[in-house]
């Protein structure tokens, strides 16, 4: 039996379900200011089970109790490194009451398991750990080191992911697999995103005299009018992908006054709104900054006396692309053919993810692949199907197993 066959018969099928429930029932969602309200709990969990598989462990502090954990096979500097990637944050499950699974008990129905985080993404993080305990178990020898990374924040700023990038072991990287669901497609490009912050600042007067004013909601709403044009430049900018939706504007968010109370006699002297920008491949952050700067000129024109300026919510967040002759790419379409019996499927990520970090900041390949409806996560009655992520372990034992090959 090659060493292949005999880590993939390792990949137990009850384990993997077993730990994607016990992941599911610790509640990780990030609520700033209340206490006991963090990663820190399924992190706990997750470096437990690791330690007890005899991973090597390292735990990164990237904030209070917001730990990264990650479990290392192979000796450093043997070759190559590659990284499983999971993040242990999940968003919040909104209203329990519309749920008909509770978003925390992880119920297994009809070969499927609810609950929040179930896809997104305690299913492909427990996949990773359960490929790697596999590869373990089975004594396969690796040239190079396998690190299964499972990450704080990526619901958030992408803390857990930055911070790695400046780890000595996440420099150490050479590729990444990035376990988000993704129905087990290989995902090569991920759309960008810009979240900007807009700031328009008028005049403050009295709303029976605007005359005496400079009116900034004024502005905001000939940019928001604006916005089809913006995306139809951007759309001009951007590359075309049979994988990716289009580049989009989308206005998200938008309030006046900033500070005060709002009055209905009262002009505010500023307002701010945010625009959701989404990217596909192709332009540089200058590029698209120049196209938002000129939205922004376009309203402070029409509006005399208002100014508006725009930064960057956590900076620029581009779209990112693989080629298909990485090594990794290569590995992983043989590895879903090994795994599943099948040829592999080709997607797009429609959001960023921690692998846009690790893209951006470390320049290595990553593929996103995982189990998992891709438009399941952040919904009520969110699952997983065991199916699915059941592949998605053999997937990940095949292709790290091919791609750190003696
Ligand atoms: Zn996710």
């Amino acid at each position: 039996m090659s060493t292949l066959t005999r880590a993939l018969s390792l990949v137990d099928a009850d384990e993997l379900v077993s730990l994607t429930r016990e992941l599911v029932r610790i509640p990780s969602v990030v609520r700033p200011g209340e206490p006991g309200t963090t990663e820190a709990d399924v992190a706990a969990h997750v470096e437990a089970w690791m330690r007890a598989q005899g991973f090597d462990v390292e735990i990164q502090r990237v904030a209070p109790d917001r730990p990264n954990v990650l479990g290392v096979l192979g000796a450093a500097g043997s070759g190559p490194a590659l990284l499983l990637e999971g993040h242990t944050d999940v968003v919040t499950e909104g209203d329990p009451a519309a749920w008909t699974h509770p978003p925390f008990a992880a119920e297994l129905v009809d070969g499927k398991i609810y609950g929040r985080g179930a896809a997104d993404m305690k299913s492909g993080l427990a996949a990773a750990m359960i490929a790697a305990a596999a590869i373990k178990r089975s004594g396969a020898p690796l040239a190079g080191r396998l690190v299964v990374g499972a990450l704080v924040d990526e619901e958030g700023d992408m803390l857990g992911a930055k911070h790695l990038c400046t780890t000595p072991l996440g420099r150490e990287l050479s590729a990444a697999i990035i376990c988000e669901p993704e129905q087990n497609e290989l995902c090569l490009e991920q759309r960008g995103v810009v979240w900007a912050r807009v700031t328009a600042r008028g005049r403050m007067a009295h709303g029976a005299m605007p005359e005496a004013g400079a009116n900034p909601i004024s502005a905001l709403a000939t940019l928001v009018a604006d916005a089809p044009r913006l995306e139809r430049r951007l759309r001009a900018l951007c590359t075309r992908s049979r994988y990716l939706k289009p580049p989009t504007v989308t206005p998200t968010v938008i309030a006046a006054p900033i500070a005060g109370v709002a009055q209905s006699n009262v002009i505010p002297g500023a307002a701010h709104a945010t625009l959701d920008v989404r990217l596909t491949p192709g332009p540089d952050a200058d590029a698209v900054a120049k196209e938002i700067d000129e939205a922004c000129r376009r309203a402070a024109d029409r509006w005399p006396g208002v100014s508006v300026e725009w930064a960057p919510v956590n900076g620029f967040r581009l779209a990112t692309k693989v080629e298909r002759e990485e090594p990794l790419v290569r590995a992983m379409v043989g590895a879903v053919r090994r795994a599943t019996g099948r040829a592999a499927r080709w997607g797009g990520v429609p959001g960023s993810t921690d692998g846009t970090i690790l893209r951006m900041q470390l320049g290595i390949p990553i593929v996103t692949c995982g189990p998992g409806h891709r438009l399941i996560p952040h919904q009520v009655d969110e699952y997983v199907e065991v199916g699915e992520l059941v592949d998605a372990a053999r997937i990940y034992v095949a292709a790290a197993l091919t791609y750190l090959k003696p």
